[in-house]
């Protein structure tokens, strides 16, 4: 009688702790089976829709409206509930035509594309010769008479997108402060194929604004190799490219609410503007449709969260998170309750694992610390449910988020970075070759079984990441 009633205690016991994996093996496996059946496919022909049909979309936009208006239309049809707009302030920049010509040596057009908020020339251009260095620290040493009325060139080789993102930043007014007309950079870009790449470009207040563009790989090495034999190299610049104030974007929002704790909030996120060439299909619209259908496929395989899962597709990401920045600001009271918010921002290369991010921005850019008793435990986690993950996607970790959410965690949030393989993501990036053609729909099966079953355990799980 004793032993028997221990017994049932002990198991009863053992019940209660079993292996998170185990407790959502039923769940995991409906959901994998529904990305196989039904959901990758779905997703790849919406991706379809809204690259062909629709376009690039970058803010202020009709295609940006147009997008907006049909992604609510599929949270509707995937049965979100609460699906609805939130505004926020974005910038509007155009850019017009442009070109840039090689007037010495090999002369002819250049392939080149204006940088995202940069100003443009006079009309008839800006003719100048061209100085070319290697890097910051190069351009450093160079007198202010080498560099004053000419057009500086960083042929910055890429050694990782968050290292050599730095010239396009501030490659402009970097070259300004020493009395340059104008500058070009090597795009930021793992591989070019003559296609160079956009992207947000700053000034710095209180220095003139020269207009910038990006030089193809090849262009800008060919320039700067002429350059250094001592050769005079001539170019004209020519950019209509002009900012034309501020409008107003809409982040898509809608919800599964949570069946037994609908205040705690699992977001699972992308953007869906882009730059104005190419497709915007790596960057984001996959991440969006990704996070959408992550949702989509949860009620499609009949479950329901205990938390409520929240799906937002951001507006404006590219300027620096204005949508995201706004919807925080109007959400902080709710942030402690963000028990995960994900965002997948870096293509579709397969999913390798997921970060978990506590500190945001102390974390500083590429690695977080991850070194803190928090951290651990929540990894630790997250360790437990990789089980149910495709085999290649189990590497849990603490680090960074996202550009988006990150907004969320100084207010008590916590932030999820999808790890997607980037490694072919910056060959297309910010440009022409962002293109629907690169989707690969394997790839996406893979993803969207690994994010529906990470979001959905997240959701319903007894504990929580913080
Ligand atoms: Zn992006």
């Amino acid at each position: 009688m004793l032993r028997s009633a221990i017994a049932l205690l002990l198991t009863a016991g053992l019940q209660a702790q079993a292996p998170l994996a185990d407790t959502y093996r039923p769940a995991a496996d409906k959901l994998m089976k529904q990305a196989t059946d039904e959901g990758a496919r779905h997703a790849y022909d919406a991706l379809e829709y809204l690259s062909d049909d629709i376009g690039h979309r970058i803010s202020g936009s009709k295609e940006l409206v147009r997008a907006e208006d049909w992604a609510a239309e599929q949270m509707k049809a995937a049965g979100l509930q609460n699906v609805h707009f939130e505004e926020a302030p974005v910038p509007h920049w155009v850019r017009g035509a442009e070109s840039c010509e090689l007037l010495t040596q090999q002369a002819g057009p250049l392939d080149m594309i204006g940088l995202g908020g940069s100003v443009g020339t006079p009309k008839e251009g800006l003719t100048a010769d061209v100085v070319a260095v290697g890097s910051f620290a190069e351009f450093a040493k160079l007198p202010d008479s080498a560099v004053k009325g000419k057009i500086v060139l960083f042929d910055a080789p890429y050694e990782g997108y968050g290292r050599t993102v730095m010239y396009r930043y501030a490659g402009a007014s970097t070259a300004a402060k020493k009395g340059a007309i104008a500058c070009l950079i090597r795009t930021v870009g793992s591989a070019s194929l003559g296609n160079p790449h956009t992207g947000a470009m700053a000034y710095e207040a209180g220095v003139p604004q020269i207009p910038t563009a990006a030089l193809s790989i090849e262009d800008a090495s060919r320039l700067h190799r002429l350059c250094a034999k001592g050769e005079t190299v001539r170019v004209r610049l020519k950019m209509d490219a002009k900012m034309l104030g501020t409008t107003t974007g809409r982040n898509v929002i809608g919800e599964i609410p949570g069946s037994e704790k609908p205040n705690e909030i699992v977001i699972l996120s992308g953007h869906l503007d882009s730059w104005d060439v190419g497709q915007g299909a790596q960057d984001d619209g996959i991440g969006a449709l990704l996070s959408l259908e992550s949702a989509r496929s949860m009620i499609k395989a009949g479950l329901h969260p205990k938390r409520t899962v929240r799906v937002i597709l951001w507006t404006c990401e590219e300027w620096g998170g204005f949508g995201a920045k706004a919807y925080a600001a109007a959400h902080k009271a709710e942030s402690p309750n963000i028990v995960a918010a994900f965002e997948s921002d870096s293509g579709n290369g397969r999913i390798q694992g997921f970060s978990v991010d506590l500190h945001g921005e102390e974390s500083g850019p590429g690695e977080g610390k991850g070194g803190s008793d928090a951290d651990r435990k929540a990894v630790a986690l997250m360790d437990s449910i990789a089980p149910l993950l495709p085999e290649g996607a189990r590497k849990m970790r603490a680090g960074e988020s996202g550009e988006d959410v990150g907004f969320f965690i100084p207010n008590g949030g916590v932030g999820i970075g999808v790890g997607h393989d980037a490694s072919r993501y910056f060959d297309v990036h910010h440009s022409k070759a962002d293109a629907f053609y690169h989707i690969n729909l394997d790839d996406l099966r893979y993803n969207l079984q690994a994010y529906s079953v990470m979001a959905y355990v997240l959701a319903d799980m007894p504990e929580k990441l913080k």
